[in-house]
């Protein structure tokens, strides 16, 4: 057996985990071309258990234990809370509260804005809103687990006999309903006619379909390319030295406000969390990089204007680099895992994010398919019916 994985986001490298831990013998290729744009090439991540449907959070409670017992992933979790802040009128508060009961977790109080004062020290944080703290979120030094990651994927083709190609996929090119040979971007072919090929581009699901003359999945169900700008901020010593024993801060709909994920770190990181599409050209090829456009600016006076209201200790810090991520969304926000209709070698296994709980999805990604058979993921998803939030 000879599987190929194309792409080494956090969907691709968990499905490298899988086919490797349940098949050890199988031949394991991987065609690896990270792009700064990429969500899962970003530097730090939320793991936590709110969310206001009680599937989600179940599966969020799943990927949660698992970040905080298992060997591998432990280590790069740091429990250190959060601080939720709520438009008063907000309901997702209540309804997390109600889900999280319903999974016997204890129900969560709101505070006023004393709670930002005591934690921060200063700060004017405003009266109208409701704070609510997550004492147990946790904050993932993603750029080391993902590096880590990715190592053990390399080892697992070496060590079967396999390749890791650090080339893009330009085409896959098709005959009698199998993928045959995967084209590479510097024009080296890979046989692959009797491969699995598990195809976990994130956002470029599309383009990688479209190039190939494939068919994309319904439009509902095709990730369409969403981003957000992410500023990483350079503290001073004693910032750090602050924020590194403080906890994350998130305004919903608005901003995540991320403190250094390790004790080394100096920087943190804001994510504007408002998403934007580019409408320019067909949805396949959307992504850019627009790091450097108006609309980035523009986001960062509205992050350095909430910064200089919520964390008043913030002042004096730079931004030292700014990134346009983009992520595949579904219109049911459920990700896609599944064999392509017509072709029967190629499973497609892409992302999606929530802007408001984005916290969960990682946590389930590294899970979700070691939970999730390959060979049971049915066609029933790539037809998902929309459901209830
Ligand atoms: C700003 C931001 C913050 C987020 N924060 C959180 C969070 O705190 N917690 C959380 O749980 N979730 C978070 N998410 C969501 C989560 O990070 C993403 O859903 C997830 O990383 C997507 O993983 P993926 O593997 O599907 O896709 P990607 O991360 O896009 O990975 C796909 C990989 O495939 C590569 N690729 C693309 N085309 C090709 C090709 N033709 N050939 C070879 N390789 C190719 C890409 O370069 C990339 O390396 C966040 C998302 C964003 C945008």
């Amino acid at each position: 057996m000879e599987v190929i994985i194309i792409g080494t986001g956090v969907f691709g490298l968990s499905a490298a985990d899988h086919a490797h831990n349940k098949h050890p013998h199988a031949k394991l290729s991987i065609v690896s071309r990270p792009s700064r744009l990429a969500p899962s090439d970003d530097i730090t991540k939320i793991a936590r258990i709110d969310y206001s449907s009680t599937k989600r959070l179940q599966e969020a409670k799943i990927a949660y234990s698992q970040w905080k017992n298992d060997d591998f992933f432990s280590k790069y979790q740091r429990i250190i809370g959060r601080v939720m802040i709520y438009e008063s009128g907000d309901t997702t508060h209540t309804d997390i509260n109600e889900a999280r009961q319903n999974l016997q977790l204890s129900a969560r109080p709101a505070f006023g804005p004393e709670l930002m004062e005591q934690i921060f020290e200063t700060t004017s944080a405003p009266e109208a809103l409701t704070y609510v703290y997550n004492d147990d979120d946790m904050i993932i030094d993603w750029q080391s687990c993902i590096s880590q990651a990715r190592q053990r994927a390399s080892a697992a083709c070496n060590g079967t006999g396999g390749r890791m190609y650090e080339n893009g996929v330009k085409t896959l090119v098709h005959r009698d309903s199998r993928v045959t040979e995967i084209v590479l971007d510097n024009d080296e072919r890979i046989e692959a006619a009797t491969a699995q090929i598990v195809l976990a581009p994130g956002p470029w699901l599309a383009e990688v379909l479209a190039a190939s003359a494939i068919t994309l999945p319904p439009p509902d169900r095709t990730p369409t390319p969403t981003g957000l700008f992410s500023y990483i901020i350079q503290l001073r010593d004693d910032q750090a030295e602050l924020f590194r024993q403080k906890p994350i801060v998130s305004h919903d709909g608005k901003v995540d406000f991320l403190p250094p994920a390790s004790m080394e770190s100096t920087t943190c990181k804001m994510t504007w969390i408002e998403p934007f599409t580019n409408m320019r050209g067909p949805p396949e090829s959307r992504i850019k990089d627009l790091s450097r456009s108006a609309l980035a600016k523009s986001h960062m006076l509205k992050a350095m204007e909430w910064a200089r209201t919520f964390l008043p200790a913030l002042h004096g810090a730079r931004i030292i680099s700014v990134t346009s991520y983009w992520d595949g969304v579904t219109a049911t926000q459920d990700p896609i895992i599944a064999y392509h209709p017509e072709i029967q070698n190629l499973l497609c296994a892409a992302a999606m994010f929530q802007t408001t709980t984005a916290g969960i999805q990682s946590k389930f990604h590294f899970n979700m398919i070691s939970h999730v058979s390959l060979v049971e993921a049915t066609l029933l998803l790539w037809k998902r019916k929309p459901r209830k939030k």
